[in-house]
């Protein structure tokens, strides 16, 4: 897709392992029924054979021009490349059929590290209500009156891990391997499972955070070969364990996550099929419960778009805790004012509040998702080489206690528009069958924010839901997936009690997944996505340009300090925006024009913070913002 090219299901699918897509069907392309060729006919053992089913690629390209239905999405594998050499249009009107793509997408599968007749990943069994299962259900607390419970029939399951919650130097060092990881790179990384051919036997080549996410990933092995022994070998022999971190501005809407699906996005992104995570998990390692939560639905990919999620779990960011769910399951960690812990909405942070989220993701996978690789040598010795000790005893292996899950039944009450809560789902990248047409210039932007392009187009602050009838078809385009849920109240005491928490709704008024527009149109929203933005790339942007100066020309400015960041914009309107914008939460120094543009200088509330190569950290608190009738970019001075 990145490329333009397109490519035949079929060369993931093979004709044995069908993979939801979407399915279409072409009339003009039927079998003869008198075909000459005897080997086929046996082959297809009737004479009546069923209509054959096309994938999205096949039907624009191979069968362009011909009459083809779209059928819906389900699972299938794309008949394109076997139809019989010969079909017609009509007995008088024969034409050798070939296949257009499936040669090259083979070759594209073969690039891409993909080994023919590999199935897609193997998804855990879903459970019986009624069953209770204690190593991957809910967990059962003696202080909590709950008994167990699925998430609408999904595995999930909340732990403490003792080494980290009682450790702060290990967090710390933790924390601090993260901040570079996330600074070197945003790609994620693959640990090999234990009897797999790649596997690494030497342990001591990990480093700390590989070291983690492998001793995440032996409990959690251990569990499932308990109960699900060949879902087990298969991850040990194909699979292993995918992980990557997320160093975020603390607060509840910084830095947003929009909802998602965790999959294999190189899959995703070239074949448009799905293949998700075994088990997905989220190990958080920074205490403020005022961060945005991370919230997961009883949603797949696979289930009818509105499907309503009669349950929610939402779990608040408290170091040492480590939530596990299955890893089909919609989940994000949205900056929404009416999921932040209520308590504290009045209350100034506390100075224990670290002024970072950081989180630890690891997801366990039947095979290894494309793409995904083994930290790089270089990569590994910078992370090792930021902290002075290596964490192997303290870490491995991890204790897992399970952590009380609170059950909230949400009342049941009209919903209304305005005081739901509307959450986004990523505006690119993960519903990839729906956006094939959409622009394509966010993908590189990675898949957590729709930043400036998709704030900027809703300018004025207007609460447009009221006008939804009317406006349906003129404004059907800009409308995007989002999710919204009733409102809610957790008592305080319930907070104080629990961080993590399985919310009812009733059928009426379960959490779905519509079309609309997402109502981000404050000016403090933009200001937020903006800064958010920047908090985001200005580190990388600037070790690159170290890294470069230093490889290239063989020039050290790594003891220089950048003292601040330069934004160009497209737009004169563009500009004035966001100068308004800003100053809804940071401070304006100075506006001027200076040869014919306009030059703003915002001291920022929160600095962004640069890990040189030497591990020194460094900070950015000017923001100059300028306008001019180019593509925006940024410099440093
Ligand atoms: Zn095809
Ligand atoms: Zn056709
Ligand atoms: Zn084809």
């Amino acid at each position: 897709m990145s490329d333009g090219e397109e490519y035949c299901t079929c060369a993931i699918t093979g004709t044995e392992n069908p993979a939801h897509q979407p399915i279409y069907i072409c009339e003009t392309c039927k079998l003869y029924p008198n075909n000459s060729n005897s080997n086929k006919e046996e082959e297809a053992e009737t004479n009546d054979p069923l209509p054959f089913c096309i994938c999205e690629s096949c039907a624009t390209n191979c069968h362009a021009g011909h009459d083809v239905y779209f059928i819906g999405v389900g699972p299938c594998t794309c008949d394109c490349p076997s139809l019989p050499s010969i079909t017609v249009s009509d007995a008088s009107n024969k034409e050798r059929h070939t296949c257009q793509l499936i040669e090259k997408s083979k070759e594209e599968a073969k690039r891409l590290g993909f080994t023919p007749g590999r199935l897609l990943n193997v998804p855990l069994p879903m459970k019986d209500q009624s069953s209770i299962d204690p190593s991957l259900t809910v967990s059962i607390d003696e202080n909590t009156e709950h008994s167990s419970s699925t998430l609408g029939g999904y595995s999930y399951a909340s732990y403490t891990l003792s080494n980290l919650m009682n450790n702060d130097t290990t967090c710390q060092t933790l924390i601090r391997q993260a901040e570079v990881l996330a600074d070197c790179s945003r790609d994620t990384f693959w640990i090999p499972g234990n009897n797999s051919e790649d596997s690494l036997d030497d342990k001591a080549e990990y480093c700390d955070l590989e070291l983690l996410a492998k001793s995440i990933y032996q409990h959690h092995m251990k569990s499932l070969m308990e109960e699900y022994s060949d879902i087990a070998t298969n991850i040990q022999t194909k699979g292993g364990a995918e992980f990557w971190v997320q160093v975020k501005p603390a607060g509840i809407d910084r830095a947003p996550v929009d909802l998602h699906y965790d999959k294999d996005e190189v899959l995703a992104e070239t074949f448009q099929l799905g293949s998700f995570p075994t088990i997905s998990t989220v190990t958080y390692l920074t205490e403020d419960r005022s961060n945005a939560p991370t919230v997961i639905f009883p949603h797949t990919y696979h289930d009818e778009e509105d499907k309503p999620s009669e349950s929610m779990l939402l779990s608040r960011a408290a170091r040492g805790k480590h939530v596990v769910f299955d890893g089909r399951l919609l989940h994000g960690a949205p900056g929404h004012q009416l999921l932040k812990r209520q308590k504290d909405s009045d209350e100034k942070g506390t100075e224990e509040d670290s002024s970072l989220r950081v989180t630890f993701l690891v997801n366990i996978w039947s095979n290894r998702p494309l793409g995904v690789n083994i930290l790089p040598d270089s990569i590994r010795s910078r992370i090792s080489s930021s902290t002075k000790t290596s964490l192997q005893s303290s870490i491995m292996p991890l204790e897992f206690q399970p952590r009380s899950v609170s059950k909230v039944a949400v009342p049941s009450k009209a919903v209304e528009e305005e005081d739901s809560i509307i959450l986004p789902f990523v505006s690119q990248g993960a519903t990839w069958i729906d956006d094939n047409n959409d622009q394509e210039e966010d993908l590189s932007e990675g898949d957590d924010k729709g930043l400036i392009n998709e704030q900027t187009k809703d300018t004025e602050d207007n609460n447009n839901n009221d006008n939804d009838d009317e406006d349906e078809e003129s404004v059907e385009e800009e409308e995007e997936l989002i999710l919204r849920l009733p409102t809610f109240t957790i008592s305080e005491s319930e907070e104080d009690e629990s961080d993590t928490f399985l919310l009812s709704f009733d059928n009426e008024n379960a959490a779905r997944l519509i079309r609309g527009e997402i109502p981000i149109n404050s000016a403090a929203a933009v200001a937020d996505n903006f800064i958010t933005y920047l908090h985001d790339n200005v580190p990388q942007f600037v070790t690159s340009i170290v890294t470069k100066l230093q490889s290239e020309h063989g020039i050290d400015v790594s003891n220089f300090q950048a003292d601040h960041v330069c934004y160009r914009t497209d737009s004169i309107e563009q500009y004035n925006e966001l100068v308004e914008a800003l100053q809804s939460s940071e401070e304006l120094l100075i506006e001027s024009e200076i040869g014919g543009r306009m030059i703003a200088t915002f001291k920022l509330t929160s600095p962004i913070e640069i890990t040189s190569l030497d591990g020194s950290l460094r900070t950015i608190d000017v923001l100059k913002y300028h306008h001019q009738k180019r593509e925006a970019f940024m410099w440093l001075v």
